[in-house]
């Protein structure tokens, strides 16, 4: 067959962390991989920005992913690549009623924590080790089950062949964190406000919404071993991009694809520069609320109708600060400070806490010696920001305040610390910045209503047309997104594989 220069084996829409791994697997394969991303720089969510001297995280800022059966040590082995890193601990430190919880990874240490703050020992062990046998589970199974949510029949048979000691995690799928520690005997409303806190951020549900099978791995991610990037984000990214260019794929920045439309046995997809491109298969990375306007005919009906069961994602309100560096040397670099009646009342937030991270005190790349860059988050309700209009600029001029005001009771050393650089970003900014309809970011609540089976396959009903990403099983987070892009590459190989024969 001749090939035009156009003519792609595989196309990928958008260089999130989701369609980068996907992007590395398919080009460590030989295959003729080309990424487009809108942006003028890869990574969506997990990459970093540089602001009048400084460096700030795009959004994720945690990293956790490179322990046994986990993605990016999947992505590392399989592609023969180190990502720049290194180990931090603790994990976190979570400020709450006057109480300084500091999330040790090791096991048992934190347990012992847990039970100093919140009391019920026997209770709380019980309920801990079962969230570490059952989170351990989780990593195990999903790592040997790359066709999840099954289609097929192989998928369905390979489900049942592959688990047979695992199979008992499976009612937890159908039970929520909350219901079972209080099977457990725990009662303190203290440790579920607590708990709910801490699964917002990672399962973005409350405990009494998350099933206990993703809450485990959502609840216990602090006691994997964590990870800082040196200068950013964007350092694993560039990593990414780096391998996937000396493998011979294309990574083409500032080149957003405009519509993907079937093209006989192959697809046609036309971009923001004007280009048309064709490929036997296309992956897209974009959430799957984005994909109806981009296609046409069935496949757009198909994407409307899979959006229209998940209308409710998360938006964020984030802020970039930088002062001097006036904070113990002993602190953590991640930070969860509640507000004080926990339904905060502040305008424009959806969160009873807010998350803080800093800049390693030894990361010259990202602030100067004797200052630190900080990343504030906290959920935010995307439809609120988006009916502001002439409101928006106070509104969120009053969200920064109030935050700023609670960084100043809670984060030790803020009080003292001199603000050299404030500013906020909203869903509105989020949805002109990774383009992610009404700015929804941080994937789909893994919630109670959302049955196992019930996620978006990454396999459309449309051969070659493959999804990626957050909005896709596992779901939210570097890992999950990473190990979606094994997952797709292994869907597209097989089509690929049916492709060439015909
Ligand atoms: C504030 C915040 C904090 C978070 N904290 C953490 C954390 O601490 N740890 C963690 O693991 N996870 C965290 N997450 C979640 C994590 O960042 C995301 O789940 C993950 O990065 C999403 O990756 P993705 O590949 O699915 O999508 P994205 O990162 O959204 O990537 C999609 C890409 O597609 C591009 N694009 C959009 N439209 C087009 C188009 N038409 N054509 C071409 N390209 C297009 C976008 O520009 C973007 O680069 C956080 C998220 C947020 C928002």
């Amino acid at each position: 067959m001749i090939k035009s220069e156009n003519d792609y084996e595989v196309i990928i829409a958008g260089a999130g962390m989701g369609g980068l791994s996907a992007a590395c697997f398919l080009a460590n394969d030989g295959y003729s991989v080309l990424l487009l991303e809108k942006a003028h720089a890869a990574g969506g969510c997990s990459s970093s920005y540089f602001r009048k001297g400084y460096i700030f995280e795009s959004g994720a800022t945690t990293l956790i992913g490179f322990d046994d059966n986990q993605p990016l040590r999947l992505l590392e082995s399989k592609l023969g690549i180190i990502i720049p890193k290194e180990k931090i601990e603790p994990s976190m430190t979570v400020y709450m009623d006057g109480k300084k919880i500091i999330r040790w990874q090791d096991r048992k240490k934190w347990i012992r924590e847990i039970i100093k703050h919140f009391g019920e020992p026997a209770e709380q062990e019980m309920f801990w080790k079962l969230s570490y046998q059952v989170s351990d589970v989780v990593w195990k199974v999903s790592a040997k089950n790359n066709f999840f949510p099954p289609i097929e029949k192989r998928d369905w048979l390979k489900l049942l062949w592959n688990n047979p000691m695992d199979v008992w995690v499976l009612p937890y799928a159908f039970r929520s964190v909350r219901e079972t520690a209080i099977s457990m005997g725990i009662s303190n409303p203290d440790f579920f406000r607590f708990l709910d806190e801490q699964l917002m951020i990672s399962s973005q549900a409350p405990s009494s919404d998350t099933p206990f099978l993703f809450g485990a791995p959502a609840m216990t991610y602090t006691n994997y071993t964590n990870y800082y990037v040196p200068g950013g984000l964007i350092e694993m990214v560039n990593t990414l991009t780096h391998f996937i260019n000396e493998k011979g794929g294309q990574v083409k920045t500032k080149e957003g694809v405009l519509s993907i439309d079937k093209d006989g046995a192959k697809y046609k997809v036309m971009t923001q520069k004007g280009r048309e491109y064709s490929a036997s298969a296309v992956i897209s990375n974009l959430p799957v609320w984005n994909m109806g306007r981009l296609t046409s005919g069935d496949i757009s009906e198909y994407f409307y109708r899979e959006s229209s069961k998940y209308d409710k994602a998360w938006g964020a309100f984030t802020m970039g600060v930088v002062t001097d560096d006036v904070y113990p040397g002993d602190m953590s670099l991640h930070h969860q400070l509640h507000f004080e009646n926990d339904a905060a009342g502040v305008d424009g937030l959806d969160s009873g806490s807010v998350f803080v991270s800093f800049s390693d005190n030894n990361d010259r790349i990202r602030a100067k010696a004797g200052d630190r860059v900080l990343n504030v988050s906290a959920h935010a309700l995307p439809d609120y920001w988006f009916g502001l209009n002439g409101k928006y600029e106070a509104v969120k001029n009053r969200t920064q305040d109030a935050i700023i005001e609670l960084l100043r009771h809670k984060l030790p050393g803020f009080s003292n610390a001199t603000i050299k650089m404030v500013f906020s970003s909203t869903p509105v900014t989020w949805n002109n910045w990774v383009y992610r309809k009404k700015g929804r970011v941080g994937g789909i609540p893994q919630s109670m209503s959302r049955s196992l089976l019930n996620w978006t396959p990454n396999q459309t009903p449309f051969p070659g047309l493959f999804l990626c990403g957050d909005t896709v099983f596992p779901g939210q987070g570097i890992p999950g997104v990473t190990l979606s892009g094994f997952n797709v590459y292994l869907r597209a190989v097989k089509h690929l594989r049916n492709f060439s024969n015909h």
